[in-house]
């Protein structure tokens, strides 16, 4: 006759094992994927310029992103840099947060 609480103990025993393998390597995995998802760099937010000032990003048709060939902050001639890499910088005639990626009509190329 088959011992079955030896059987079914040894079954439970690797169920449980491989739950316990599943949550040991899967969990690591998902808190890496979710924390290495860098938040892309935004520079919309205008909550602490005045209605002139944000008329004159309306104006100049200011986007975060160029879609203009060759075209963008970073390589306008009127582009501050940020005092850290990976922030928004300012520029010369326009107010609040500018994307190094952004443009708007005002681009200027850098001189030399
Ligand atoms: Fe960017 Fe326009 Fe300012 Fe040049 S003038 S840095 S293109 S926002």
């Amino acid at each position: 006759m088959e011992d079955r609480t030896h059987t079914l103990s040894r079954r439970a025993v690797l169920k449980r094992g491989g739950l316990v393998a599943l949550a040991t390597f899967s969990a690591p995995a998902l808190l890496t994927a979710c924390g290495s998802k860098k938040k892309a760099l935004e520079c919309n937010d205008t909550s602490g310029l005045s209605a002139g000032e944000k008329q004159g990003r309306d104006a100049l048709k200011y986007v975060d992103k160029s879609t203009m060939p060759n075209k963008n902050c970073l390589n306008c001639g009127l582009y501050k840099a940020p005092a850290k890499a990976g922030e928004c910088g300012g520029c010369t005639i326009l107010k609040g947060p500018i994307h190094p990626e952004g443009y708007c009509t005002g681009w200027s190329p850098k001189a030399g």
